[in-house]
């Protein structure tokens, strides 16, 4: 079915409940796992009739912020979720406290246990007006950044179209872009401020509330970071500090001498070589075009994935006014099939999107067959693989999209997946110190996040910028508002997804087999054991960061080579 098709209405709340509590009576009664499993699947059925719901009005809302229709049942579901989520937090505790678990796992995987009891320890009727509140800001924040219409050469350019400017080869030009863009943030800086200043408070009295000694501590059971703990990820911030800071430094001195700089300011990153980045040829169509060729040249199941995608409009690509920013991939779990959502921009980052929201959209697609809608994806640290490592399976397709400039492409691609590690970490590290000190100032957190920002990209020069040398860079970053502690997924996940890149460059193989499985399994196992099973080394041995980066810097300073010489 075309997603345009897809029919919404909004549930009857009262009628959902009274359905649901009588089913979960019969599985409080069920003496045997022979008379929960029947009962426990019409559970899920209802749930992703109603996830389904939820989520179609996610992504027409985002796709357009101004349709009131779906401003109002946006609303409406800010209100319910939580509702909703009670009920299921009642179907988590039926479940876990029953004593014959061990029977249940024959059908259940211990890992939407181990969800399960996350939940319940983050998730109380007490919170409830605070989730709300939280969801509130959410939107808050995403509706302040999709409203910007900056003047610029002669147009009104939303953040996304900005992109393109800031990668000027025009040094002046790129300068102005950044600067129109940072004055954006400047202007609205009391609203940001205020906005995070709620949402970390409203977290921290959640927190409180749940028994938690703050928000960092409950931030765990949130993300379902099951199977490792905060000395772990304090420690690969660490071996991310040793290994890959000083491989950034170098990258970016390569890219001064390449742009032919004295000095590399903040709005000189953004442009890796000085004719110019490599940029897709060809309109959307044509990107959907090649990605099609693309997906059927590497294996009969991407082909008749992309297939899917491309019959049943399963994406919205285009970059409009009123529309959200940023770019995600959701499923539609009745239709059991994946949504893009994307703002192309006419930048590389058009193609990023082809591969990486494509690859958590293929993950999605191979994981059909699982029924139960908590653990048909992995958890965030796990989903990240799959896409992450899409994007390095790709580079064979490029010159379809870049031509002569492949090699730029995958050489800014790869250098860019490195210089995101100290990145990633940062912001962790920064919504550590945050929520651990819920009583800072806004002045405090900023101050924190520039000591922090000099300690894991020194290399970053804000000389002539107020809001930057301020420490604001973050209000620009989604996830530190929406989706708080996310980050550190995208650093565990990408030191994967570069081990299957390296497998896959020297020969081994197994490697595409074990991506196929690990899509599979979906999130029937947790993080460590998905690792395991891909046959990857654990990304929180000090070890396997350093061995990657000395492979990678090898497999860099050849790309340069070849991409200067195209
Ligand atoms: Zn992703």
């Amino acid at each position: 079915m075309k997603f345009k098709d897809m029919l919404y209405t909004r549930p009857d709340e009262n009628a959902y409940r009274q359905e649901m509590q009588a089913l979960l009576k019969e599985l409080e009664q069920a003496k045997d796992a022979e008379t929960f499993f029947p009962v426990f699947a019409k559970t899920n059925t209802m749930r992703r009739h109603l996830k389904t719901m939820m989520i179609l009005v996610e992504i027409r809302h985002t796709i357009n912020t101004a349709d009131t229709f779906y401003e109002k049942e946006n609303a409406y579901w800010d209100e319910a979720g939580p509702q909703y989520t009670a009920l299921d937090i009642d179907l988590y505790k039926i479940a876990v406290n029953k004593p014959y678990r061990k029977d249940l796992l024959k059908e259940i995987p211990a890992s939407w246990f181990a969800l399960g009891e996350c939940a319940l320890r983050t998730f109380d009727l007490a919170v409830i007006e605070d989730m709300v509140e939280e969801n509130k800001l959410m939107s808050a924040y995403g509706k302040l950044k999709a409203s910007a219409l900056i003047d610029f050469d002669g147009k009104k350019l939303n953040l996304a179209q900005m992109g393109p400017y800031m990668q000027s080869t025009d040094r002046s030009t790129r300068k102005a872009a950044y600067d129109a863009n940072i004055a954006f943030f400047a202007e609205h800086e009391d609203e940001f401020d205020r906005i995070y200043d709620c949402l970390v408070k409203v977290r921290n009295r959640m927190a409180v509330k749940l028994g938690f000694a703050n928000y960092h501590a409950m931030s765990f059971y949130t993300m379902n970071r099951i199977g490792y703990h905060a000395s772990d990820i304090a420690k690969l911030r660490q071996a991310v500090q040793e290994y890959v800071t000083p491989m950034v430094l170098k990258i970016t001195d390569a890219q001064r001498q390449r742009l032919g700089l004295d000095q590399i300011a903040y709005y000189d990153l953004d442009l890796e070589f000085k004719d110019g980045n490599a940029v897709p040829h060809g309109n959307a169509e044509e990107l959907i075009q090649y990605a099609s060729k693309m997906y059927h040249e590497m294996s009969p199941e991407t082909g008749s994935f992309i297939d899917l995608m491309v019959d049943n409009e399963l994406w919205d690509l285009l970059t409009r006014a009123n529309k959200e920013m940023g770019g995600y991939e959701t499923e539609i779990p009745e239709y059991g099939v994946p949504f893009i959502f994307a703002n192309f921009n006419g930048t590389s980052g058009d193609v990023d999107v082809l591969t990486h929201e494509a690859g958590h959209a293929f993950q999605t697609y191979m994981a059909g067959a699982i029924e139960n809608p908590d653990i048909a994806t992995p958890t965030m640290e796990g989903a990240e693989i799959d896409s992450m490592s899409m994007e390095f399976f790709a580079y064979p397709w490029m010159h379809l999209f870049f031509q002569k400039q492949a090699d730029r492409y995958r050489y800014a691609h790869m250098a860019k997946t490195i210089c995101f590690l100290p990145y990633g970490a940062l912001v962790d590290h920064f919504q550590e110190e945050v929520y651990t000190h819920p009583d800072w100032t806004p002045a405090e957190r900023k101050a924190c996040w520039r000591k922090l920002e000099k300690r894991y990209q020194p290399y970053k020069n804000y000389d002539g910028c107020a809001l930057l040398e301020k420490g604001c860079w973050w209000y620009r970053q989604n996830h530190v508002f929406q989706s708080p502690f996310y980050y550190i997924d995208y650093v565990l996940a990408q030191i994967c997804a570069q081990q299957f890149f390296l497998r896959k460059e020297e020969g081994d193989k197994a490697y595409w087999q074990d991506y196929l499985s690990l899509l599979r399994l979906g999130g029937t196992k947790n993080f460590t054991e998905l690792v395991k099973e891909a046959h990857l080394q654990s990304p929180f041995e000090a070890n396997t960061i350093r061995m990657v980066m000395d492979k990678l810097e090898v497999w860099l300073k050849d790309m340069q080579a070849k991409a200067l010489q195209a």
